[in-house]
């Protein structure tokens, strides 16, 4: 056997690469820190260059039947003036749709295929301390368990215990100023158009972003949304963690008051408010270390403006399996291979995303006419055009 792999983390790109992995006969084991769940909630995006992902193993037709090709961008700002509307994908340019989605439904497909493929998948599995050094991998879990592997994958998110462990000293994830409040809402908050042309709103306040749209087919009533606002928040205090859904949804409706309809009515019927800091992550001078090599967002965790955090840890799953597959050399060859195979594109798509953030910030009214009509010039210019760059990407599986 080429290798043991110990795939630390259960979400997007965990299961992403054990099941590329399983394909090329290497040996992997998948330990998540909680308890297995079918329905993580919230919903996201998975673009073309992710679909494309999903499609190499298999997945892509159930994740399109189970979510929403999404179709449409339409920029607005809150007092509801339609500032340009772009095509998203489509499918007809890049193949494959960019699919709108509950979370859920991506990560269930995920985990479901490893386990049809018979790959071991260990839950409350809490990483604490490894071991890493020519011999092989130790993996030291908070239950008191232990497990060797050859090689150690560190595909445990934005905060990262892997990267942690073999970086002590480095970069640390960073509170961008917004924290992010979303769910999903039964209420006929959707135009016929809107279903018709499964059309995402982007509302560009002067303070904050509101997002909203379908995204299930057999529930043309539901919205999807996400609510971004400026909040001082303190990591020690956590309190709007604790805040009650009642308590979160008063402040949500008076801070979005003056926001054009349905942002209102989205609120009021809202049936969960998923909440949390967005964080981004700096760079990191490396990747890897030793017989440990971190992905997705562990390596470079990314704000979700630009809706490319998911896809970006699949296509690393895709690469890292193909290089292990055609590795003549040793490990080392093949880490160092993949950070520059992939460093410089997740790179620009962070830039990117950092850059639609600021968008997103407290802005002067004069501020935010400028960021108003920057977003019509631009979907007037580049259109679909627009995310080419990223959706277009694509890893030849095939040598
Ligand atoms: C509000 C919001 C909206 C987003 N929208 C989009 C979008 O539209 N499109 C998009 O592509 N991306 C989006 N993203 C980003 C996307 O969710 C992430 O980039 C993606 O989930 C990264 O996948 P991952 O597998 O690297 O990490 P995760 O999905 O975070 O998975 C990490 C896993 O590791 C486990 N874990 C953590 N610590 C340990 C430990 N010590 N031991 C064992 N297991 C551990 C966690 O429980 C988790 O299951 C969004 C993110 C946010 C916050």
């Amino acid at each position: 056997m080429k290798h043991s792999v110990l795939i630390i983390g259960g979400g997007i790109a965990g299961p992403a690469l054990a099941i590329f992995l399983n394909k090329v006969g290497i040996a992997a084991a998948i330990f998540e820190a909680y308890p297995r769940v079918d329905d993580i909630g919230g919903g996201f995006q998975i673009a073309p260059n992710g679909m494309r992902v999903l499609e190499q193993i298999g997945l892509a037709e159930e994740v399109i039947e189970n979510g929403i090709e999404s179709n449409e961008f339409s920029f607005e700002n809150q007092q509801g003036k339609l500032l340009g509307r772009v095509p998203n994908g489509p499918a007809r340019i890049y193949g494959i749709p960019a699919v709108v989605a509950a979370r859920s439904v991506v990560h269930r497909a995920l985990v479901r295929e490893a386990e049809r493929l018979g790959i071991s998948i260990l839950y409350r599995k809490r990483l604490r301390h490894l071991t890493n050094n020519d011999a092989g991998v130790i993996a030291e879990f908070e239950d008191g368990s232990a497990f060797e592997g050859s090689l150690l994958i560190g595909a445990d998110g934005v905060h990262s215990r892997t990267r942690d462990l073999i970086f002590p000293t480095g970069a640390q994830p960073f509170y961008t100023g917004l924290f992010t409040i979303g769910g999903f809402a039964s209420h006929p908050s959707l135009t016929a158009a809107d279903v018709e042309m499964r059309r995402m709103h982007m509302v560009f306040g002067r303070e904050g972003f509101f997002g909203y749209g379908h995204f299930d087919k057999s529930k043309p009533d539901t919205v999807i949304w996400l609510s971004h606002l400026k909040r001082d928040w303190n990591p020690q205090s956590l309190d709007y963690k604790f805040w009650s859904n009642e308590e979160l949804r008063n402040d949500l409706l008076a801070r979005h008051r003056e926001w054009q309809e349905p942002v209102g009515t989205i609120l009021r019927s809202a049936t969960e408010l998923l909440r949390g800091p967005v964080h981004d992550l700096p760079t990191l001078p490396q990747w890897s270390k030793g017989r440990v090599l971190l992905i997705g967002d562990a390596a470079h965790a990314i704000s979700p403006h630009a809706g490319q955090g998911a896809s970006l840890a699949l296509e690393d799953a895709m690469l890292l399996g193909k290089l292990l597959r055609d590795s003549q050399g040793g490990h080392e060859q093949v880490f160092a291979q993949f950070v520059q195979q992939r460093r410089s594109r997740v790179e620009r798509v962070i830039a990117e995303a950092r850059r639609r953030g600021d968008g997103k910030q407290t802005l002067t009214p004069t501020a935010a006419w400028i960021r108003d009509r920057v977003v019509s010039v631009l979907a007037c210019v580049s259109g679909a055009r627009m995310n080419n760059w990223m959706y277009s990407y694509k890893i030849a599986w095939e040598s």
